[in-house]
């Protein structure tokens, strides 16, 4: 524990500690109730972390499962569309950026509905994968995009990115430079003030310390978000259709408490219902928001 006073990134309000987590403190914002790790994960345990997450994570799980994941992607693709044909506009045409975009599949849908996409992943496996569908398209690099220094997009998206941020303000500033004005984000995280994250407490699956540093809530991310020059247009609940395995084998690494309690009852299913496909909700959000 530690009296070091910590203000919130979001608001500038002070941060006070709400829970203690598998050796990490977590300390809530008095106003906006944003979540932060505290102290910060260094960059070397960061990188120690995904090392050994990609080989034996979700990561992995989510590689060997991607076409278990394409309605979660459809999804995201929906949300957007729904907010360019407000303006009369569709995805064809638009250049689209998708930050942290693991094997390419989410831009992969984009381009089939005319978009010109361009994607940036820092694992390499990734980045390989995602260059086979979509050759020469995506970059290895973080989410700073250093090789993007004069393209600007119609359209950027980052799902499952900004909770992962040592720094998301300076992660926003950076998109900022990258949307063109009028442009248009699309991102999804886990919201701390949803009913699951407040019954669940520090149980809550997108508590994970090292993983996940920032946890929003929907006031805190309006609030950074409008820092950086952005308004928000649209917020929604984060519905995922996946395969109940599929669901069991995410707690293994989110939510280990959960994997345990469960094991059990999952023994008992039979196969059909291990591999049937329902929609989830544990508290995430979906963010659409215009470049002022
Ligand atoms: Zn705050």
């Amino acid at each position: 524990m530690t009296s070091t006073r910590h203000d919130c990134i979001a608001c500038g309000a002070e941060q006070r500690l709400a829970f203690h987590y598998r050796n990490y403190d977590y300390f809530r914002c008095r106003r906006c109730g944003h979540v932060s790790t505290l102290p910060l994960p260094t960059p070397e345990q960061i990188d120690q972390h995904y090392k050994a997450q990609f080989m034996d994570g979700n990561y992995l799980l989510l590689l060997n499962d991607r076409g278990r994941y394409m309605p979660v992607y459809e999804g995201f693709v929906r949300a957007l569309e729904k907010e360019l044909s407000r303006k009369g506009e569709s995805l064809a045409g638009k250049s689209v950026l998708d930050i942290g975009c693991f094997a390419g599949d989410l831009l992969a849908i984009m381009r089939d509905r005319g978009a010109d996409v361009w994607g940036v992943e820092l694992q390499s496996d990734a980045v390989a994968i995602a260059n086979q569908q979509l050759p020469g398209r995506v970059l290895q690099s973080d989410v700073h995009c250093t090789e993007f220094p004069v393209m600007q997009f119609d359209v950027i998206t980052f799902t499952g990115v900004i909770e992962h941020l040592l720094d998301p303000a300076r992660f926003l500033g950076r998109v900022r430079d990258l949307v063109k004005p009028g442009g248009l984000i699309l991102l999804q995280t886990p919201n701390s003030a949803s009913l699951f994250a407040r019954v669940l407490r520090k149980y809550w699956p997108p508590y994970a310390p090292v993983e996940h540093i920032h946890l929003f809530t929907e006031r805190s991310l309006r609030a950074l978000l409008e820092q950086h020059d952005f308004r928000v247009v649209e917020t929604s609940q984060h519905w995922k259709k996946l395969p109940v395995s599929y669901v069991y084998n995410m707690f293994r690494n989110f939510g280990p408490e959960f994997h345990r309690l469960l094991k059990p009852a999952y023994g008992l299913l039979p196969r059909f219902a291990r591999e049937a496909v329902l929609p989830f909700y544990i508290g995430e959000m979906i963010v659409v928001a215009t470049r002022v």
